[in-house]
Order: C-alpha cells, then structure tokens, then sequence
C-alpha cells in the first residue's frame, strides 16, 4: 500500500471553489450546500438522502476545507477502498485504516492521522482503546457514520457492530457528529437519532424520487423467457440481475452465459477470489450482466448502471429502494424491473415463520403484504413508491413507470373470483395455489382424481383458461385481500372475511397480461443534457476505457458518462474550455484534457 502523505492548505478555502477545485464538479446537487453548511457551522448533521444522491460530498468537502481529521465510519471494506482511491484521484489524502492492512502499516497512518483529511475506519476500530487514545491526541475535525441504518435494528441490515457507536459522544463529547443513510422510515431515523445521542442535530430528510429510474415490475410467467426480452436492449452496457438463492443465481448465470451474454456471478457461496474477480469485471465494464444475491450490493459505487432486474420479489421496499438505487446514479436514464410470483410469496412467508419474537415477526409480514401490493398495483408506481417513504408526489402520475407508460388492460373479474373463492371452499381450504388452478381448469392429474375433487361443482369452471392464468387470478385475489396463504406448516389458500358472503363480493378488476404499446426505450427519454453526438460520445468511451484499463481502475472513474456527453456537446478545445465540463477539476485536466481533446479535434476535422 502507497501511502500518501501531502499537507495542504486546505481550510482558507471557500466551499464553492473546494468543489470545482477538488471535486471537479459546476454545482451542488439537492440538499448537499445545505447539508455541507449545517456541518460547517458546527451542528451534528442526520442526511436521509437516496442512493446515489452524493451523499459521500457532503462529508468529504466538508473535511476538505475544515482543520484537522475527519473520521469516516463504514461498514464494508471494498466501499472504504473505492472512497480512497477516487479520493486520491482527486488530490485529497486520504487512508484506510483497517484490518486488510499489516500491524506496521496501521501504526504508521496512526502516526501520522494529521496528514489525512479523511480515515476511513470500520465501526469496531472505536471499540479499540489504541484507537481512540490516538484520536483523543489528534485533530479531528469531526465524525462520519457512513449507512447509518446498520445502527437500527429496524433497519434492513442490522450490523451490531455498529451498536458501539453509541459511546461515540461520551468518548468524544466535543466532536460533531454526521449520519448518513438511504434509508427513510421513521423507525429507523428515530433509531439513528437515539443511538448516536444527538437529539438537537440538524436533519435534512432528501426527496426519494429518483426521476431517471423508470420503474417496472411483471408477474413472471416464463421468467428466463422474459429476462432475455429484457436484456436484449442492454447489449454493451452493465446491469445487474438479483436472485433470491445462490443456487437460482448459479443457473441463471449459466442461462445467460448460454445465450451469448457476458456474464459473472456474485453470491456468498462462492470463493473470496471468485468474488473478487466478478466485482472486478463489473467495475471495469468486463461483463454486461452480473447475477447476484443481495450479498452483491451494499457499496457499489458504479454510477453507470443501466438496469437493475429482480428476477424474483425482494422482501420488502426498503430492500427493493435501495437495490434498485443502484441503477442510474449518473442521473442517466436506467430501467428497474421486478418479476414477482405467488412462489416469493410463500418462499418469504416461510422464512418469516421461523422468527420466534412476535412483535418482529408481525413487523415484516406487513412488509412483505406491502411489497406484494406494489408489485401488483395497477397506480404510478412512482407516487406508491414514495409514499410508502413518506412522501407525496407533487405531480399525478410519473409518466415514467409501467403503469403510467404502458396500457394496462383490466377485466371485470367478479365473477371469475366467485369461481376461485367457492373452489377455495370445495376444496376445504386445504390446497395451494397450484392446486386450486389445477381443479379449476379441470386439469386430468391423477392427485385430483385421488382427492375426487373431479367431481366439484368448480372443477373446470375456468377451462378456457390456462392454469397459469388462474394462478395469476389467484395472486391478484390475495393482494386484493380476498385469499390468503395461511401460517401453517403448507401455504394453504385460505379464505378472509372479505370474500364472506362469496355470492355478495363485487368490482374485482384483474388485469390481463400486458400489451406493451407505449413504451418507448429508456435509452430515448429525454434527459436534461440535451442532444450530442452520440458517435462521438462512443469514441470518447473507448479512450476512458483504453486510458482506465492501464491505469487498472473503472471507467467512471476517469470521467462520468455526463462528462463525456458534455464533451461531444461542447468540443472543448483548450485547457479553460476543457476545465469548463462539469466533473473536471484540475487534476484531472492536467492529466487528460490532451488526450481527450486531441480526440475530440480529429472527430471533428473528421467530419
Ligand atoms: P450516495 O452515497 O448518496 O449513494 P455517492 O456519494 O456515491 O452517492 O455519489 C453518487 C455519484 O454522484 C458519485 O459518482 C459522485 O461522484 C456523483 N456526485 C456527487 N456530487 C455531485 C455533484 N455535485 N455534481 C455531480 N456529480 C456528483
Ligand atoms: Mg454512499
Ligand atoms: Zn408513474
């Protein structure tokens, strides 16, 4: 490891010029000024803000401009790596200190804490009595709790490890402290607030639209078939498809590799190298598709992601946010699809039993019925979507999600449901969804003879119908609170007080299968960049790449994707002119404004 030790004089520096001058960047994003500036001036910050808002800035520039130290709490290793190294690009010093370090290179950085602006440490380093005895003898300028939810034991990835954070004020009651999450329930900021003991902090709870996600989900009727009608739009770009198990990711990765695509794979079942090499592959652009668990997520700072797909349902929203917060973090349009079936329902439901406290058990069964109505529901999904967060959507409707693009068709399904929920009841209540299809459409299998439910009065009442089909009628009924998949051992269909008269029960709607009419491509929404030469914009990808590739680091790294659409907009041609594309610092013009406007001048007396 390359130590980096540089001292500047960093704090005469005003805000705006830290950020053009370190940073590279024109302007603030939402929220970031008023987060920075409540820091500044010396209060403990909470920052609530989406996934790929920046919200890294907020602490970085601060620590920047400011005296002294910043200690930056986080709870992955590969994300305080990916913060240092595209520090270091910037020319700020900065370091890791934590376990993936020898003895003698961590006694050196405590040494020599004054020398950084920012440490990156994990949260069991402030339980280190070394640790903080070296802290109480440094300038620090103040503290970062970085996924701050790991703190909450609401929050959807608990870390205990991040309990002893709750010393932190009595150990240093002086030093201000910054929490940063994406994650907005009100549960969990409570948590935060309490465990961190800053009951007068500064809050700013960020918007959670993130306007350039279009937002799709589909019941899956032959999943593989649909992921490859899916992917055949992404051909050369990067996304990511989430499994529930290890086993599915394995087939489906081999499903794809099949079908001509690039692929890696990511779950905790494989090898630490084989891990490492497929985050590898992802960042570099190596692949086009990386299958995955969620053990693939937390720290992906790729901010070129065109598509998150959820081969099956996550368990709840805020699973959902934040994976699906992993696409389009350059601001660029990128596509978010769900496919969901009654089989995730009672996979979840399974897990969910197995949980002895009562009180947490009942916590996420809401989850997950709240999930599973988002997923079926025929309104925007963008003003469901933040309202579950908390917020209201100012506008109508998104005009950016399934249900506002595509033409959903309903039927009146009253009369097929009465058919459903007298099987439900012929059948005693004691079979699943399966099987309840499977008498309805007088489907000839030996199991029904055996039961002789071929001789129910329901038995083929839905036979213009496939089985697939009435399963689909089935899954709409439970979100609509007609059925439900009881507790038991098996998930038996039950029926719920609602479907109770079944003659009186009306106004069911269920929708048909999809015909997709307006959609158009996500690759055309418009975006606020207006046009450029997209011919261009190519033959700049293929020399960040070429220049990335033998310095060993991502793309995204050199420049952002915005950037290079800026370029092939403006054609810089001198230095200023180059300095003048928002994510250009003077860093990094020195490094490669010759080579990206030479290219640039040859397009154009090219043309
Ligand atoms: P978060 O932690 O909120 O998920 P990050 O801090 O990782 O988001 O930032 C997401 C991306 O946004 C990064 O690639 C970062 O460089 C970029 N970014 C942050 N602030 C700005 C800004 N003011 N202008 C342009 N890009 C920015
Ligand atoms: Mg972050
Ligand atoms: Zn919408």
């Amino acid at each position: 490891m390359q130590i980096v030790v540089v001292c500047y004089d960093f704090y005469t520096m005003d805000v705006k010029s830290a950020l053009k001058q370190y940073f590279g960047f024109n302007s603030f994003r939402p929220y970031q000024e008023e987060i920075i500036n409540a820091s500044l001036a010396g209060d403990d910050v909470v920052a609530i803000l989406p996934t790929g808002s920046g919200k890294s800035l907020c602490y970085q520039l601060p620590a920047v401009v400011s005296s002294g130290t910043a200690i930056v709490v986080s709870p992955l290793i590969a994300l305080m790596q990916d913060q240092v190294q595209a520090l270091e690009k910037c020319g700020v010093p900065a370091t890791v200190l934590n376990s993936t370090l020898t003895g003698s290179e961590q006694y050196q950085i405590m040494q020599r804490m004054d020398h950084y602006k920012l440490v990156y440490v994990s949260p069991e380093r402030l339980a280190d009595p070394d640790f903080v005895e070296t802290l109480k003898k440094s300038n620090i300028s103040f503290f970062v709790i970085d996924e701050a939810h790991c703190i909450s034991q609401w929050g959807h990835s608990f870390r205990p490890d991040y309990r002893q954070l709750s010393k932190l004020k009595s150990m240093f009651p002086d030093k201000k402290v910054m929490a940063l999450t994406a994650t907005a329930t009100k549960d969990v900021i409570t948590d935060i607030v309490d465990s961190l003991d800053i009951p007068n902090c500064y809050q700013v709870i960020g918007s959670f639209d993130r306007p350039n996600l279009y937002i799709k989900t589909e019941q899956r009727v032959n999943g593989r078939k649909q992921l490859l009608s899916f992917l055949k739009d992404y051909r050369n770009e990067v996304g990511i498809v989430y499994a529930s198990t290890r086993k599915l990711v394995d087939k489906l990765a081999a499903f794809l590799a099949e079908n001509g695509y690039k692929v890696a794979k990511y779950h905790a079942g494989l090898a630490d190298t084989v891990r490492t090499k497929s985050h590898h592959q992802f960042l570099t652009d190596k692949i086009e598709v990386i299958v995955a668990t969620i053990a693939f997520g937390m720290g992906i700072n790729k901010p070129d992601v065109r598509y998150v797909v959820h081969y099956d349902m996550p368990k709840n929203m805020e699973h959902y946010y934040q994976e699906i917060g992993r696409a389009g973090r350059d601001g660029l349009p990128a596509k978010c699809l769900a496919l969901y079936g009654p089989q995730d329902l009672i996979m979840h439901k399974h897990h969910i039993q197995d949980i002895k406290q009562t009180d947490i058990r009942l916590h996420l069964k809401r989850k997950l019925e709240l999930i599973l109505s988002f997923m079926d529901t025929p309104n925007c999904r963008r003003i469901e979507l933040l309202s579950y967060f908390g917020e209201t959507f100012v506008k109508e409707a998104c005009g950016n999600c399934d249900n506002c693009m595509e033409e959903v068709a309903f039927i009146d399904g009253t009369v097929i449901a009465q058919k459903i929920l007298s099987c439900v009841y012929r059948v005693e209540e004691k079979f699943g969804i399966n099987y309840v299809a499977d008498v309805l459409v007088g489907s000839k299998k030996q199991q029904i003879s055996n039961w002789g439910h071929d001789k129910l009065s329901t038995y083929g009442l839905l036979s213009d119908h496939s089985a697939i089909d009435v399963q689909r009628f089935i899954f709409a009924l439970i979100n609509q609170g007609y059925l439900l998949v009881g507790d038991g051992e098996y998930p038996l269909l039950k029926l719920t007080p609602k479907a109770n008269p079944i003659k009186d029960i009306s106004g069911v709607k269920l929708k048909e299968q999809k015909t997709e009419i307006k959609e158009k491509k996500s690759k055309s929404v418009k975006t606020d960049l207006g046009p450029y030469d997209e011919d261009l914009f190519e033959i700049l990808k293929d020399l960040r790449k070429e220049i990335a590739d033998e310095e060993g680091l991502a793309s995204f790294m050199i420049f952002h994707n915005k950037s290079l659409i800026e370029m092939s907009q403006s054609c810089p041609q001198t230095q200023d002119d180059f300095l003048e594309i928002n994510g250009v610092g003077p860093r990094k013009a020195k490094l490669y404004a010759e080579k990206f406007m030479r290219t640039i001048s040859e397009f154009v007396s090219s043309c």
